[in-house]
């Protein structure tokens, strides 16, 4: 099935980013905006060059971004969703401006702890992610890792992007922001993870079980590794990129 097809005037794309500088670009971008807020979470509808979207801030954090998910597809009835915005690196070779796009999503959150080696102060290094349960292709099963849809992976794939590199990689979701080094090699060895944040996989969670499909990209805003603060400006630069796909693919997306 060709997911493009489905999208039409009347399913707009959901758009989400959690902080007000990750949508704001594209609230600047929107033409017959309309605002609303359900159980206090802000949704702006209206056209990003003549595409239906709905741009929603999901607000910081898994239960958040659920929440945010769940109120967007049941109210707007979206054809799929983006989830934007930034991230850490995990990966010493990304640099600031670069873009993750997510081939796997993984949920950080729900390690195999060692408690009693924990406990006692020792780090389990060896410590392996745990299977959540969760409902794909409407069966439970059990899974850490999730992927974006291929056919919106490669839809963004095609489009320049001129600030960095547009990489396909893995992009670690947790509640949580790694404050050390020593933590960011630690999660990148267990997880192969390029990079982490605290949305993507909660999305990918809920458009899994709507039959939904979904893209999740990150641009890297700070990396402890290589020592860089949070750049807020990459912000922009990823909801531009956003525009951008919009912009080069009028007649795929909007059928
Ligand atoms: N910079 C803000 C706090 C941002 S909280 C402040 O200091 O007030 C983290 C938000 O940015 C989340 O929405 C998350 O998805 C993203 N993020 C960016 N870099 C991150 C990192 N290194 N670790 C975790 N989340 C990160």
């Amino acid at each position: 099935m060709n997911i493009l097809e489905n999208v039409s005037n009347h399913r707009p794309i959901l758009i989400q980013g959690a902080m007000e500088n990750e949508i704001d670009v594209l609230i600047a971008a929107l033409q017959n905006l309309e605002a609303v807020t359900i159980h206090g979470f802000e949704f702006y509808s209206g056209l990003v060059s003549d595409t239906p979207v709905v741009i929603s801030r999901t607000h910081i954090g898994k239960i958040n971004a659920t929440m945010a998910t769940l109120i967007g597809i049941e109210n707007f009835h979206p054809s799929f969703v983006i989830n934007q915005g930034t991230a850490g690196a995990h990966n010493i070779n990304l640099n600031t401006g670069d873009i993750v796009l997510g081939k796997q999503i993984i949920n950080m959150d729900a390690p195999d702890l060692d408690i009693k080696a924990l406990l006692a102060g020792i780090d389990k290094k060896t410590s392996e992610p745990l299977n959540v349960e969760l409902q794909k292709d409407g069966n439970w099963d059990w899974t850490y890792a999730l992927s974006s849809s291929e056919e919106l992976s490669s839809l963004f794939q095609s489009v320049p992007y001129s600030h960095g590199i547009l990489y396909e990689g893995t992009i670690a979701s947790g509640d949580g922001w790694t404050q050390t080094k020593e933590g960011v090699r630690k999660l990148h060895e267990r997880y192969g993870s390029d990079c982490e944040e605290m949305e993507s996989f909660a999305v990918a969670q809920v458009c899994e079980q709507s039959g939904l499909p979904y893209v999740v990209l990150r641009i890297i805003s700070n990396s402890n590794l290589q020592g860089t603060t949070f750049d807020e400006r990459t912000a922009g630069l990823c909801q531009n990129f956003v525009i951008d796909v919009l912009k080069n693919h009028p007649a795929m997306i909007q059928k």
